[in-house]
Formats: C-alpha cells, structure tokens, sequence
C-alpha cells in the first residue's frame, strides 16, 4: 500500500514515504562521539532503509563542545541530574543541553519520530546511569538531559532508542507511530477543519481499538461536538492519540480489531474464506501465528472483496509498512 491513497476519497492521503526522523548523529555515522568515533552498529539502518530519511543531531557537538571532548556522565539527584565533566565535576553543561533544544524547533517541526543513542547523558532514553555519593557509584538510571528536553518539548513525537529497535516488535510499533505522525502533520495539522478531523478518526478507528476501545470512545466523544473551536480540539484529539498509541497493543487488543474488520467481509465471502480467516485470528490470539498471517490475508480478501473502506484503514497500512511488506 505504499503512496497508494485510500479507496475512500474521504480519507487525508498517506503519507510519501520515506518520512523523516531526526536521529542521533552518531547513530547516523557521524564522527561525533567524544572520542572521534560514531556508532553506526548500534541501530538497525538497514531494516529501516527506504522508510525513513534521518536528519542527524548531536546536542554535545551543537554545543560546541567539540569532537573529541572530555566525556560527560549524570551525576547527582536522580529526579534531576545534571550532566557533568567525568574528569572535571567543575564542567556543567546541563543548561546548555536543555537549551540546545530550542535552537531545533524547524528541525524538530519537520521530522516525525526521533531515534536516540541508547546510555548516553545526552540522548539515552531509557536506564541511562546517574552517579552520586563520594565514590562516583552509579546510584540510580535517568533520562539523558537533551532527549528529556526534547520529549518535554514534544510530547507527541514518538521517540525510541536505536539499539531497542533489533526488536523486530518495538521497530515496528515505533514505524507505526511515526507513520500515524506524518499523516497527521502532512494530512491534517497544517489545515484543520471539522471534516479532516472527522476522516481521520473513521481511518483510525481499528487501530485505535487494537491498542485501547476505551479509548477509542474517548476519542470519539472529543469529536461529538466540533462546533467550537476546532484546531483547539484537534490539538486534544491527537495528544490523546498518540498518548493511546504509546502503549502497544496486546494480542487481545489485535484479535478484537482484526475480528471486527473481518466483519467488513461477512455478505462478501463464502463461508470457507470467512472461517479460514477467524482461524488465522485465532491463531495469533493464542500465540501459535505472527500478527502478518491473519494481517496479511485480512488484507488479500479486503482487496480481492472490493472492500476498499476497510483496505483504506490506517491500521493495516500502517502495519503493512512497518512490516516492510508494503
Ligand atoms: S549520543 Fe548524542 S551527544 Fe553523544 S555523540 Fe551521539 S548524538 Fe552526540
């Protein structure tokens, strides 16, 4: 389904691909590291090539911290550490980083998702090591301060950090989140009226119920009423959006969605096709089959059935994609 536009006209068209990311420029091949060096083994490239174009960033050498440069670690409260000299306590560049993050806002306004070097005080994400006490002990994990800055920033944008996207799972609900994101800018944000609004929710709604059908009615009822002021509350429904979306679906939350969008099948398919794709369901419901088998022939018999209100739906495109079958 890639660059295709939906069969409903109805629909905001998908976005081209590859859509852009920033990324941690060491990540990305750059020189950047505090010792001259890069790290472009640790994040899967290759199996996001023809998807995504990175846009690199490096907070440290923005700073002009230069390259090499004495090594800085997170140190001190674990709430809020600051990021100082390993060899010169005296060096903190806390607000520098933070601050850096402003001087990014055209970058950041044109790129949907980000992807960070995993344990670095700047760009970890996750378990990045604060040290404190007399011994210099790590004490606790944090949250790289440029990273923390930018996800304060830009609460929406989905972040992830490279070396978790090996995971063939986390590499493509993040894809998923970052697609779900360009629609939205290149689709929706720039030009807000009740009608866009409205289309995509209806091409949201199984892939919002696979992650949550409470929020999926929550979503619903901030759309029931769009006759005050519409750009404010599109900014609630996609906050809350990508908020639901953050969280991925369980095998429960799929089987409901994918049964349901089975039902767009029911008068158009004999009843050995029908069963066939329950069957498949089933089977990744209990863990025996992959999301792509009852996915993958979902989609075959919304094509081969003319159902092209169900093909059009985010959900399996943007699954589709991110499996890199598409
Ligand atoms: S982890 Fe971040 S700050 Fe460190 S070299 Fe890579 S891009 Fe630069």
């Amino acid at each position: 389904m890639r660059n295709r536009s939906p069969a409903t006209i109805a629909l905001p068209p998908f976005p081209r691909l590859p859509v852009s990311i920033a990324v941690s420029e060491c990540l990305a091949g750059g020189n950047v590291r505090y010792d001259g060096g890069h790290r472009s083994d640790a994040w899967p490239a290759a199996a996001l090539a023809g998807l995504v174009q990175c846009r690199p960033i490096c907070p440290e050498v923005g700073i002009g911290m230069g390259v090499p440069r004495p090594p800085i670690q997170l140190v001190g409260d674990t709430a809020a550490p600051r990021a100082r000299g390993v060899a010169d306590a005296a060096v903190d560049v806390t607000a520098a980083l933070q601050a850096y993050v402003a001087s990014q806002t055209s970058l950041l306004d044109a790129v949907d998702g980000y992807v960070f070097k995993a344990r670095s005080p700047s760009c970890g994400v996750h378990d990045v090591p604060v040290r404190g006490g007399d011994d210099g002990e790590q004490e606790a994990t944090g949250r790289g301060i440029f990273a923390a800055a930018v996800m304060r920033d830009r609460p929406n944008l989905p972040v992830e950090e490279g070396e978790r996207l090996f995971d063939a799972a986390v590499r493509e609900h993040f894809l998923m989140r970052v697609l779900i994101h360009a629609h939205w800018r290149k689709g929706v944000a720039g030009d807000v009226t009740a009608a866009r609004l409205i289309a995509f929710h209806s091409g949201c709604k199984y892939l919002v119920m696979a992650h949550s059908v409470n929020a999926y009615r929550r979503l619903g009822r901030l759309l029931a009423d769009l006759s005050g002021d519409v750009p404010a509350i599109a900014a609630r429904y996609f906050s809350c959006l990508m908020e639901t979306l953050a969280q991925p679906a369980t095998r429960g939350g799929h089987a409901n969605a994918l049964t349901h969008l089975a039902g767009h099948l029911k008068r158009r398919l004999p009843s050995v096709q029908r069963r066939e794709i329950a069957e498949s369901i089933e089977r990744y419901r209990i863990g025996d089959a992959p999301l792509s088998v009852p996915m993958g022939l979902l989609v075959r018999r919304l094509r081969e059935s003319d159902a092209g209100d169900a093909v059009g739906q985010y959900y399996l495109w943007a699954h589709m994609v991110a499996e890199g079958r598409e």
